[in-house]
């Protein structure tokens, strides 16, 4: 069974200050895993989680990621402003960017931020701009597809990122010629996996490409960052993969296949975004209708512009009704948004216990890719976000959009 992080109890007393709808994060949670992430490449002297900035790019999030010592993952402007005004600058910033404007380059390197280069001709347009950096990274897609025993996970040869394996190697040698003297090797091959095997797999294909690329280009490469991917489990039966297994394949990975090369200084980076707040995260909404028509609907307060992901993946939320924990699942609802649009369904045909109007409903691991795909379809608003801190308290960290914020970029 999912357990929420808060009680029926707890929302009861939210409900005083803050109606519903609102994404609520659990601090506890969110440190507790930063740790062991750490915890689990502990026996890579070099390793840095930067978190992708895109699944929550929530301040105080990125505070208490920071503290825990982690930088950030950015590929916009406003994400680069973003962790600048949090503090997070230089090389805590990982720029992973594709079809990047030439001003996102400048201010990644007025930041001083790690720039990882998307293709073969950024390299020329970057030097067009500005010196290159001392240390820069190079995104590689292997083509074909990416599979970890027969299971075909993703196709990265329809993958708009990266270069091939011939541009990498060009592409090294030709940053050497312009200055460049530390490098990266950066791949994302697979989304939201459900394998302790993705993470060591991946490894064992940069590692073996950096071997071939410091002896083909004498480059010295510094980090390989593994970037995001690791997933969790969104529905009930399914396993959590196990950080310390994962971090335990890659080093061996390490071992094996750098080692052996005499690279025992390279660096193993991360981006997780997923990983890092999914779980950590809910939207809190409350039952406001009850429909009985063909089927059996339950309309909510919240809808699809607080929670993108049902409606635009059918992607599986499970649903809490608060205080019901322990009733039967003997009723079978479409849980709906108030948006003109069909697809607006948090559930379809999904078996709960018996929901009268009132009824708090927590809708499970939305901490990433939740709010920050919120948008503003049918003039609805985005939703506050509430932190609950470690002691219990309950911090407001966004307040919800108002009117005057639909408005602001009218022009009457
Ligand atoms: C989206 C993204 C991530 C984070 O992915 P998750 O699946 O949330 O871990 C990391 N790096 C890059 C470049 C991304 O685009």
């Amino acid at each position: 069974m999912k357990k929420t992080f808060i009680t029926l109890e707890q929302l009861q007393k939210i409900a005083v200050t803050y109606p519903t709808p609102y994404h609520l994060y659990d601090e506890k949670g969110i440190r507790e895993n930063a740790r062991r992430l750490k915890k689990a490449f502990s026996w890579n002297p070099g390793f840095k989680e930067f978190f992708a900035v895109k699944a929550t790019p929530t301040p105080a999030i990125l505070k208490i990621l920071h503290e825990e010592g982690c930088g950030t993952d950015c590929s916009s402007m406003t994400e680069l402003m973003l962790s600048e005004r949090c503090g997070i600058t230089g090389q805590d910033i990982m720029f992973s960017s594709n079809a990047t404007p030439p001003e996102e380059f400048l201010k990644a390197l007025e930041l001083g931020a790690i720039i990882n280069l998307d293709d073969y001709t950024h390299i020329d347009f970057l030097s067009k701009l500005a010196p290159i950096p001392e240390t820069v990274c190079c995104r590689y897609n292997p083509g074909g597809v990416f599979s970890v025993a027969n299971h075909i996970m993703d196709n990265p040869n329809d993958a708009k990122y990266g270069m091939t394996r011939e541009q990498m190697i060009a592409a090294f040698k030709k940053l050497q010629e312009l200055g460049a003297k530390k490098f990266g090797i950066h791949a994302f091959l697979a989304s939201n996996t459900i394998s302790n095997e993705y993470y060591p797999q991946l490894a064992a294909q940069l590692f073996e490409l950096a071997v071939d690329l410091k002896r083909e280009t004498g480059a010295d490469i510094a980090f390989i960052n593994l970037s995001g991917g690791v997933g969790i489990p969104y529905e009930p039966e399914q396993p959590a993969n196990d950080i310390m297994l994962i971090g335990e394949g890659v080093r061996r990975a390490f071992e094996s296949i750098l080692t052996p090369a005499g690279m025992n200084n390279v660096a193993i980076y991360t981006e997780l975004g997923r990983f890092m707040l999914a779980p950590y995260g809910c939207l809190v909404a409350r039952a406001i209708h009850e429909k009985h028509i063909y089927k059996e609907y339950i309309g909510l307060d919240a809808c699809a512009v607080n929670l993108m992901r049902p409606a635009m993946y059918g992607a599986y939320h499970h649903i809490t009704v608060m205080g019901k924990e322990n009733a039967p699942n003997d009723h079978k609802y479409d849980i709906t948004g108030s948006l003109c649009e069909n697809n607006d369904k948090f559930a379809i045909d999904r078996m709960l216990p018996k929901i009268d109007i009132g009824d708090f409903i927590v809708i499970h691991d939305t901490g990433a890719h939740g709010h920050s795909m919120g948008y503003n379809y049918n003039g609805k608003l985005r939703s506050a976000e509430l932190l609950l801190r470690e002691d219990g308290s309950i911090q407001l960290i966004r307040r919800a959009e108002t009117p005057e914020d639909y408005f602001a970029t009218a022009i009457f």
